[in-house]
This record gives C-alpha cells, sequence and structure tokens, in this order.
C-alpha cells in the first residue's frame, strides 16, 4: 500500500468510527487541531494507563505529579525557554504566508540544518541566503513565494493573568511538563523522602505555537507528553550516568515492542550529534518511527546534566538540593530524561497495526491492537436480533461482562448480520466477539471469535472471564 494512501485510510477511519475528529470540525477547524472521539479516548487513555502503571506504579523509584499548566513566568526565563525556544521563521513578502525554515530547506533543497543551529541573516553563506529570498513555487497555489529573511520565532503560547493585559501579567502556557519536576523537586523529596536514584513522571498537555503544524496529530500545537526527570548521584566518570541512560534506552525500547506492538524494523534510533543538541542537553538519542510521511521523532532520551536544578537554584534563591543520608552532604542531582509524547504514539499504534486482508470477495480491514490498549475489550452479539431469547441472554452476558471490573469496557450490537458485526468490530480492533446462539440457550456456550486470525472456538459461559482475562492480560 502506498504510504501517501496508508495515511489517507488511517484519518478517514479515525473520522469515521469516531477516534479523531477535526477540531471545531463545524466551523471549518482550527489550524491542525483535532479531538478524539469516543474510541480515541479510549485508546488514548488506555496508552497513557499502561504508562503510568509500567513506569509509575509498578517501580519503586519513580512516583508521580499533577502540575498546573501556567506557571509562574520565572520559570520559563531560568528554563531559557524565553530566551531560545523557537524556530527559524520566513514569510512570503506577497502573499505572508509563514514557513519554518529549516523544514521549507529541508522539504524544497534537500538541506538538512538543526533548528537551534540556523544561522542569522547576516551569517547565512550567500548561496542558501538567496535559496531562501529566491522564488519558490508554491504546490497547492501555483504561484511564486518571495521569502524573506530568516528570523527567530519564540513558539510559546503567551496569555495574561487577571484583568489588565500589560506586559507586567504576561504569562506562557507550558511547552513542556518537564519544569514542573524541577520546580517541585524540593517538595516532592521532602515527602516522599526518596534517596537518589529516583525518578518524577508528568503526563499532561503541552503547547507549542509551532510554525508548520501537520501531518495529522503528529504536529500540533497543543499535545501530551508523558515525561520523567530521573534524578542520578553527581556522576564521577561519564560511565556513571552512561549507565543509567542506558538503561532507560532500553526501558523504552521495550515499552515500544513489548506494550505497543510496534516492529523494531519501523524504529531508528538517532543519536543526535553533537553540534545539534539542544543547550541544555550533553546526550540526546532520538527514537524515530517509520511514519507514512518519513522516519519521525517518537520520543526522546537526554542526559541534562544538573542545568535544570542549578537554573532554578539560581533564579529562585531556593536551594535544590540532595542530602545524602548517611554522610550528610548535599548535592545538585544530574537529570536522564525520557520523554514520550502521546498522540505521536497513538498516530505510530494506527499506523503498525492497521492491516488489510483479502477474505473471498471481501477485503478485511482489522487493527491488531494489542488487547491492553483496545477501546473495546470484547463484544457480545445475539446471532438473531429477532428473537427475543437470544437477545435476552445476550444481554444477561453483556451485563455481567460490562460490570466485571477487569474487563471492561464491552461493545453490544445487534444491527445487521454477524458477518458485518465482526467487520464492524475488527476494523476499530476489538480483539474478541462473543456471539450468543441458540446452542448457548441449551448447554450454556458461546462462540468467541479472534480478531487476527478470525477462527472461532466454543467457551463455557462460567469459563469466559478467565478465558478473555487470560487473553488479555496474559
Ligand atoms: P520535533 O523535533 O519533532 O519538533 P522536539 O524534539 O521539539 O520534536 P521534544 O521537545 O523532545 O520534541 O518533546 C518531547 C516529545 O513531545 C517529542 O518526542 C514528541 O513525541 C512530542 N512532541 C513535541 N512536539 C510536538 C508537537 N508539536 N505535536 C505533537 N507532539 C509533539
Amino acid at each position: 500500500m502506498a504510504e501517501q494512501e496508508l495515511m489517507e485510510k488511517i484519518v478517514s477511519l479515525c473520522k469515521r468510527r469516531g477516534f479523531v475528529f477535526p477540531g471545531s470540525d463545524i466551523y471549518g477547524g482550527l489550524s491542525n487541531s483535532w479531538d478524539y472521539g469516543p474510541l480515541g479516548v479510549e485508546l488514548k487513555n488506555n496508552i497513557k494507563q499502561l504508562w503510568w502503571k509500567r513506569f509509575v506504579q509498578s517501580r519503586e523509584d519513580v512516583v508521580g505529579l499533577d502540575a498546573a499548566l501556567i506557571m509562574n513566568p520565572k520559570v520559563w526565563e531560568a528554563s531559557g525557554h524565553v530566551a531560545t525556544f523557537s524556530d527559524p521563521l520566513v514569510e512570503c513578502k506577497k502573499c505572508h504566508q509563514r514557513f519554518r525554515a529549516d523544514h521549507h530547506l529541508e522539504a524544497i533543497h534537500k538541506w538538512v540544518i538543526s533548528p537551534n543551529e540556523f544561522p542569522k541573516e547576516k551569517d547565512l553563506p550567500e548561496d542558501i541566503k538567496g535559496l531562501l529570498i529566491c522564488s519558490v513555487s508554491d504546490p497547492v497555489h501555483l504561484r511564486q513565494h518571495d521569502l524573506g529573511p530568516a528570523k527567530q520565532f519564540n513558539l510559546m503560547f503567551k496569555t495574561f493573568i487577571g484583568p489588565s493585559e500589560d506586559q507586567t501579567s504576561v504569562a506562557y502556557f507550558r511547552p513542556e511538563t518537564a519544569q514542573a519536576m524541577f520546580v517541585q523537586f524540593k517538595n516532592v523529596l521532602d515527602t516522599t523522602r526518596r534517596k537518589l536514584p529516583f525518578g518524577i513522571a508528568q503526563q499532561g498537555k503541552a503547547f507549542r505555537n509551532e510554525i508548520t503544524p501537520g501531518n495529522f496529530i503528529f504536529r500540533t500545537r497543543e499535545f501530551e507528553q508523558m515525561e520523567i526527570e530521573y534524578f542520578i548521584p553527581v556522576p564521577t566518570v561519564d560511565a556513571d550516568w552512561n549507565e543509567y541512560f542506558e538503561l532507560w534506552r532500553q526501558d523504552i525500547l521495550s515499552w515500544i515492542t513489548r506494550d505497543l506492538g510496534l516492529s523494531m524494523e519501523h524504529i531508528h534510533e538517532l543519536e543526535v550529534p553533537r553540534e545539534d543538541l539542544a543547550h541544555y542537553s550533553k546526550r540526546t538519542m532520538d527514537f524515530e518511527y517509520h511514519f507514512p510521511f518519513g522516519v519521525k521523532e517518537l520520543y526522546g532520551l537526554a542526559y541534562r546534566t544538573d542545568f535544570d536544578l542549578k537554573n532554578h537554584e539560581r533564579a529562585s534563591g531556593q536551594e535544590l538540593k540532595y542530602t545524602d543520608p548517611e554522610t550528610g552532604e548535599k548535592t545538585v542531582p544530574h537529570v536522564i530524561e525520557p520523554t514520550w509524547g502521546v498522540d505521536r504514539t497513538f498516530l505510530a499504534v494506527l499506523c503498525e497495526h492497521y492491516k488489510e486482508q483479502i477474505d473471498g470477495e471481501n477485503k478485511r480491514v482489522y487493527l491488531s491492537l494489542p488487547p491492553k490498549l483496545a477501546p473495546y475489550k470484547c463484544a457480545v452479539f445475539p446471532l438473531l436480533k429477532n428473537k427475543p431469547e437470544l437477545v435476552a441472554k445476550a444481554k444477561e452476558i453483556y451485563s455481567q461482562l460490562a460490570s466485571h471490573d477487569s474487563l471492561l469496557p464491552v461493545a453490544w450490537d445487534d444491527r445487521g448480520n454477524v458477518g458485518k458485526r465482526y467487520y464492524s468490530q475488527d476494523e476499530i480492533g476489538t480483539p474478541f466477539c462473543i456471539t450468543v446462539d441458540f446452542d448457548t440457550l441449551e448447554n450454556d456456550t458461546v462462540t468467541v471469535r479472534d480478531r487476527d486470525t478470525a477462527e472461532q472456538v466454543r467457551v463455557n459461559l462460567d469459563e469466559l472471564v478467565n478465558y478473555l482475562n487470560e487473553k488479555i492480560n496474559g
């Protein structure tokens, strides 16, 4: 299947089945914003819950946090975001359309440059300046752009706190969740008495006024992150922090393959070259996924040294140190930061698990989602909807399953024929379909059909919950 075609099919399935809708749809949308519909919210929550369980609840060395979206603006001055969280922007002098200069050069001229390194106009080599200012054809509007010089554009969303809209009331929506973990480091340490190494984890929204959002939910201006700041003892040699870096690298890879079921063939680990590292990082590794529109960043892993805690110590005047319980020595811990984007995870999961199969005359579309991620774990149908005794029995089974904590949520479907219902559940990734037929009334057994193999087995009603539980959580 052509990559472009795959992307169109996924976007169409998302809208048709209620995974993702265009934001503000009835008003014509709003610049690549998207809303998660009834099935999308389930899949997204399942991703977040699985992550939280794996990286917070089942680990002794990680605790959680849920901080405010708008923090004191001094946080963003200390972190360097006010001064440097920007991308290079070019604007067409004729139509005033704006582009990210590095993306534009890469797309049009295959010239790859890190946005951090983008030179100021006066420093641009003449030939590159020529490329930027030269007319570039716009495939959409079939006209020539006349691009002006590149300038830095800060990506933080500004707002005002309180009733006056002046410089003193300016605040920012957080562009990442990470800073709250540094700002609350001392409170968390004092209340949990954790020993190094330990991590603080957070999930939540982040906002970036991206110059060119796009590729469906891959790059949006409002998105969700799952991040951990993992505090380690001050390293004496590089091997000390590298050891933790490697442990997190393995954890990320295991999450990708084991929990999300993504194939390693579609994953590319990029060691970010020294000259492209962000100002706070001594080493960064990007985990890229082979999306239909190219190999792009899915997650990141960075060694942030003691950059953040030291900066916040300086700016706030508060001590952000860890006291060794044995020696009493006070130090500023160093930090390894693994970071995950929720929306990019959602998209990678859909791209990976979207499957088409020719089934006789028909084409079957199914999402081979890991059962833990599937919006519905199973669906219950009466074989015939005009037989009240079958409907009553199926409803009884549905209610029992739906009220069973470990199996929620369960779908009910009595429209069309059973074949159509199977296809409909396949398309949204429901791993098991349970059909109640006349034998059920006789011997208390049901047919359980497996989404991926389409195989059917007969299961006793009193074993059904265990059977499903084992398959789902197994
Ligand atoms: P990119 O280079 O693609 O702009 P980034 O390196 O700026 O990403 P980070 O600052 O490392 O991204 O953010 C951590 C994670 O947050 C990313 O790996 C990605 O999964 C997610 N993310 C970042 N920006 C966006 C966005 N605009 N839309 C959706 N997810 C995003």
